[in-house]
């Protein structure tokens, strides 16, 4: 399933938008039957065209950013910890409020400037819009500059799909995640930027039944105590609870990753703190190198052992819960 987050445009300063308006209606030229006539259509035309330009734009503005309804609490958590949701929130607002006093004052004055009597009036009508219509844009000059920082930082937020039940994995570095991410998506992971990674995250998908669903690596990001990171760091990752059904932990009990099992389940019972609420399926991966006589899922990434029955208890745990909760999925 394609999933593109919504692009947001490269925004302008008020000098810009106010120059890309005045010029774009400087070129306008009409013909009417008499001198004022023509005079009356031009100016209506640049006055027209100008005061569109500037609230379309700042109606895309507002409009490319990602919302914060319900069931996009991973977005407004993410942006909160980027930009601060509600700094973003008054700065879209006031773009929002100049689009609208933009149309009030173009309706106004055009009607001003078709009731004109004489040349002069038909110019003193117009002049007057384009002084009103930049002092109205230069009030929001910081707004606007908020806005274009805020876009930069904004495409570190990730393509995912909030819609579709989510699988995340979590464990420590070289446990065997991206393995086992590729071996349940059908096609080859995408890498997602994130926050505070610069790793990003693996994105993949697979089918079971008419459903998808999407499955998430977290390199960098679920492989180190919560308790290590500093308060941003961690809403970043804690984030990930908006966006995840069910997490699976990988422990590598053959512990070739370079990690102490016991320093694994410390990191096990970290997660299960951060993400409480949410199931957790334990399972130790490198059953090819080590088998323990633990109740675990014990699988390979390696070799696709047991992957299956990763995916199968995955896929039960999700209904048992979408039954329980009587909810359909987001
Ligand atoms: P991640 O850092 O947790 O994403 O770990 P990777 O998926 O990159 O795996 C780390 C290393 O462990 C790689 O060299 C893998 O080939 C190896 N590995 C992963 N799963 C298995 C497994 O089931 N058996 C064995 N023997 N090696 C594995």
């Amino acid at each position: 399933m394609s999933y593109r987050q919504k692009r947001i445009p490269t925004i302008l300063t008020s000098k810009e938008l106010l120059d890309k308006a005045f010029k774009r209606a400087s070129n306008i030229k009409k013909k009417g039957v008499d001198r004022l006539d023509s005079t009356k259509k031009s100016a209506l035309a640049k006055m027209t065209t100008s005061g569109d330009i500037i609230s379309g734009t700042l109606d895309h503005y507002v409009r490319s950013f990602p919302s914060f309804r319900k069931g996009e609490e991973f977005n407004a958590e993410l942006v909160e910890v980027l930009v601060g949701v509600d700094d973003l929130k008054k700065s879209l607002a006031a773009l929002d409020w100049c689009a609208k006093k933009t149309s009030e004052l173009e309706r106004a004055y055009l009607d001003r400037v078709r009731r004109a009597a004489e040349v002069s009036e038909v110019h003193q009508g117009r002049k007057e819009f384009y002084g009103r219509l930049s002092s109205l844009v230069d009030q929001i000059g910081k707004s606007l500059k908020f806005v274009s920082e805020a876009r930069w930082k904004l495409k570190k937020l990730p393509v995912v799909d909030l819609s579709l039940p989510t699988v995340v994995i979590a464990g420590y570095p070289n446990v065997g995640k991206s393995q086992l991410v590729e071996r349940m998506s059908t096609a080859r992971p995408l890498i997602a930027p994130y926050p505070f990674t610069t790793k990003g995250i693996g994105v993949g998908h697979f089918k079971e039944g008419w459903r998808t669903y999407q499955v998430i690596d977290t390199p960098g990001l679920l492989d180190r105590r919560l308790e290590e990171r500093n308060r941003i760091e961690r809403q970043a990752i804690l984030a990930l609870k908006y966006l995840a059904d069910v997490i699976v932990f990988i422990l590598d009990p053959s512990e070739s990753s370079g990690y102490r099992m016991e320093d694994q389940l410390a990191l096990l019972e970290s997660v299960k703190k951060g993400f409480e609420g949410l199931p957790i399926i334990e399972v130790e991966n490198k059953v090819d190198m080590v088998k323990t006589g633990s109740e675990r899922l014990k699988i390979s990434a390696l070799t696709g052992e047991g992957v299956q029955e990763v995916i199968g208890r995955v896929v039960s745990l999700l209904h048992t819960t979408e039954k329980e909760a009587g909810r359909v999925f987001r």
